[in-house]
């Protein structure tokens, strides 16, 4: 897999892809990252990436023509005849799609992902209509730059590619975790598998040695090596911080009898 950035601050990545999984998938070979300098695409002394906005109003909007010479220049499909699959150009923008997990996945089976930073009030409109699949954000909030989205989007991306993590179930076993691992069964004689595949839920709460800290002992339910109480104490914890933190995720996910019961419980009725 490979990536594409352009930005203004190409330098800025030295930091976020230096680290870890994402280090160790790029010297492996798992995924490419490359960034492009947009004022590497300007024709002008000052190398002038911005201009005022038409129609007045506060701010500086990034000109259309060095992001089109930019995107032309990595040899992509035309945008009306893009298979999705394979290539796929990213607007960073705080009026996107919310960025998921799923959207994640998506994005991890697609050969070369190339997204663009915005600055300033952002990015002249054409540029999305002319070159871009989809205009993605990471939350409702307004960054000063697409950089940091970036980052977040090859991060969560990269350790879904098959071999980025240790453990290729771990990533299927998380907050937000794929529907599909629900039907995993347990391993004979190992640990419980989680939740399962946490079925669109939140996490559950992880403990670690020693067995107390401070006088903080852990849930007595880990502590019995009982896989099926583990499982049962795994998935309550999981419904209670959903309904605590996201109770939203709760009414897009398919719920057993037993997540009946449970959330009727931690609701109190
Ligand atoms: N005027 C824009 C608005 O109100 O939506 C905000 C522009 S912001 C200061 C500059 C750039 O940061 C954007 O063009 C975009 O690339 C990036 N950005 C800001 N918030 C973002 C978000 N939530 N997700 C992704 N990118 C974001």
């Amino acid at each position: 897999m490979r990536f594409d950035i352009i930005t203004i601050f190409p330098d800025f990545f030295a930091g976020p892809f230096d680290y870890g999984i994402l280090k160790r998938a790029r010297t492996t070979g798992l995924v490419e990252i490359a960034t492009h300098d947009l004022r590497s695409f300007t024709h002008d002394r000052h190398r002038t990436v911005d201009d005022r906005p038409f129609g007045g109003g506060e701010g500086m909007v990034l000109k259309a023509q060095p992001i089109y010479d930019a995107v032309q220049s990595l040899n992509l499909s035309p945008k009306g005849e893009r298979d999705r699959g394979r290539e796929t150009v990213i607007l960073l923008s705080a009026q996107g799609q919310p960025f998921t997990q799923s959207l994640a996945q998506e994005l991890s089976t697609t050969e070369r992902v190339v997204i663009l930073c915005g600055r300033y009030e952002g990015v002249d409109e054409r540029v999305n209509e002319l070159l871009c699949d989809r205009e993605i954000s990471i939350g409702d909030y307004v960054l000063s730059g697409g950089e940091l989205a970036a980052a977040v989007i090859v991060d969560a991306v990269v350790r879904l590619l098959p071999g980025a993590l240790g453990n290729p179930d771990s990533s299927r076993f998380e907050s937000f975790g794929a529907d599909e691992v629900a039907d995993l069964p347990d391993s004979a004689d190992g640990p419980p598998r989680s939740t399962y595949g946490s079925g669109g839920l939140l996490d559950y709460p992880h403990y670690t040695r020693p067995a107390d800290f401070m006088g903080m002992t852990i849930p007595e339910a880990l502590s019995g090596g009982n896989h099926e109480v583990i499982r049962r104490w795994r998935r309550r914890m999981a419904l209670k911080k959903t309904l605590e933190n996201r109770p939203d995720l709760l009414e897009r996910i398919e719920i057993t009898d037993e997540d009946r019961e449970i959330l009727a419980e931690l609701r109190g009725d």
